[in-house]
């Protein structure tokens, strides 16, 4: 067993420098990887929604209660 630093104190590390993440609201199982060079964008309000594709943003837009979040 290595004896050394032992600064375990259950404590989470400072997070990780990882941004949310996104996902296509249409099909939630889709990560949108790199939101910053996705085309397939919508003003919401505050937030900004991102489509894996353009269909996805029209059904959105057809129907966005159905995929609105509570
Ligand atoms: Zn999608």
């Amino acid at each position: 067993m290595p004896s050394g630093t032992s600064r375990v104190t259950g404590k989470p590390s400072k997070a990780a420098k990882h941004p949310p993440r996104v996902y296509c609201p249409v099909c939630p199982d889709w990560e949108i990887k790199l939101p910053d060079r996705c085309s397939n964008t919508l003003k919401h309000g505050e937030r900004t929604l991102y489509f894996c594709t353009k269909r996805c943003k029209e059904r959105y837009m057809k129907n966005p209660e159905k995929f609105a979040k509570p």
